[in-house]
């Protein structure tokens, strides 16, 4: 067994601690205070190659494996959720549907741009009334006269109204119980974005409802075999769980570093906090906790690169991930003391954008379903 990253991997990890610690750390809380999209950030992270670390350089992206996209997105998330957030959904949600059930002509059309970062994408699967149970969409998609006809709508969807959005692939019901994936192009006619909308974290990322009236699209948009929608989502679902697992732990760690700092410079009872045992084991065990959680990530990373079955294991990454990353920006919160709940203060972004790990792209509770189901019950 060897648990070394290569080379590769870890100048990968160096490049990006260095883009988020002098890029990003200096602008993160003006961008959430303002809710503002970090449209200079993405543009360097294109220029960095971020922004398609999985697809193949045929298609304009890095060509890595998921173990380095998996590190890219832990050292965006030690930083800012916000941005990591914005090249996960467009990388794992937006891009991989292309890539993976696209055509060699629908790739050549639609990757190069996204995979270079000039363009974003996103993945429209959750509705109003379709959320954990997603196969319950009822946005509908009718062919007629060469093109599929798309009423419906779309809720919580990342990416999907930047100024640099190319398109959407939605899910859409293309006949009785048969679900379809489709690309939509923005500014086709019919199809409206909301306002961006305002949530309790991730604030500078992009946030759409979406609404569907007769809105055309060409028939060729349809993405891999009509009715196979339904599989295909559930395979976009296994692979973007990595990711969110890997913004677990790079909340986590980011939270135990500013915890870890101040905690070794904040002085009471005549001495820095740090010298009490309470603070100390809290911070051995967030340590620890990390390193476990990082561990089932990257290994979950690693089936998938092998191209071995990786449901189970990007599952369990997930859910243990998201609760860590729970009890990790809880504890360091509480090291910060009342300081910590001051919007000036990193950690007050980090706990506030921790929540939605234990909600996105399957709930804990979903995560137990995908892995009790895994363990045949
Ligand atoms: C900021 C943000 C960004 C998002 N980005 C995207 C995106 O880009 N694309 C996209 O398609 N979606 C996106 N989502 C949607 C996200 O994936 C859903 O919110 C999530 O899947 C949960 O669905 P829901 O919100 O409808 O909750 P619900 O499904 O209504 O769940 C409510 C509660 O009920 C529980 N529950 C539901 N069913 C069961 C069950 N069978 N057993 C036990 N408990 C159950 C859930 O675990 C949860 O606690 C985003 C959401 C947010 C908030």
């Amino acid at each position: 067994m060897n648990y070394d990253l290569t080379e590769e991997q870890e100048l990968l990890r160096r490049t990006v601690r260095e883009f988020a610690e002098s890029r990003v750390a200096p602008v993160a809380e003006e961008l959430d205070r303002e809710e503002r999209f970090p449209y200079d950030l993405v543009a360097e992270m294109a220029e960095l190659g971020l922004m398609g670390i999985p697809i193949p350089e045929a298609y304009g992206g890095t060509g890595a494996d998921t173990v380095s996209y998996a590190i890219a997105i832990e050292e965006l998330t030690r930083i800012d959720s916000s941005v990591a957030i914005t090249v996960a959904a467009h990388t794992s949600l937006g891009t991989m549907p292309i890539y993976l059930f696209g055509t060699e002509e629908q790739r050549l059309e639609w990757l190069p741009p996204l995979a270079a970062g000039e363009r974003l994408a996103a993945f429209g699967l959750t509705e109003p009334n379709a959320g954990s149970d997603a196969g319950a969409t009822r946005t509908r998609a009718d062919l007629r006269d060469g093109d599929w006809v798309v009423n419906g709508s779309k809720m919580f969807i990342t990416n999907a109204g930047t100024d640099i959005t190319a398109c959407c692939t939605i899910t859409a019901l293309t006949g009785e119980d048969e679900i379809s994936n489709i690309v939509v192009p923005n500014g086709t006619p019919g199809y409206e974005i909301s306002a961006p909308l305002h949530k309790l974290g991730w604030k500078a990322s992009d946030t759409r409802e979406l609404s569907f009236k007769d809105c055309a699209v060409p028939e060729g948009n349809l993405l891999g075999p009509r009715g196979r929608g339904f599989h295909q989502f559930m395979e976009i679902l296994d692979g973007g769980r990595i990711s969110v697992a890997a913004m677990g732990v790079g909340l986590a760690q980011g939270a135990y570093d500013l915890a870890l700092a101040y905690a070794k410079e904040r002085e009471q009872f005549g001495r820095p906090i740090a010298s009490f045992q309470a603070v100390q084991f809290a911070l051995a065990d967030m340590s620890t906790e990390i390193e476990a959680g990082r561990q089932l990530v990257y290994r979950a990373a690693w089936l998938k690169d092998e191209g071995r079955d990786f449901g189970l294991a990007a599952a369990q990454a997930k859910l243990y991930t998201g609760l860590l990353s729970n009890r990790a920006a809880n504890a360091a919160l509480q090291i910060h003391g009342g300081y910590g709940f001051m919007q000036e203060f990193a950690i007050s972004r980090l706990f506030r954008d921790q929540k939605i790990l234990e909600i996105g792209e399957g709930t804990n509770e979903v995560q137990r379903m995908v892995i009790a189901k895994q363990l045949g019950l």
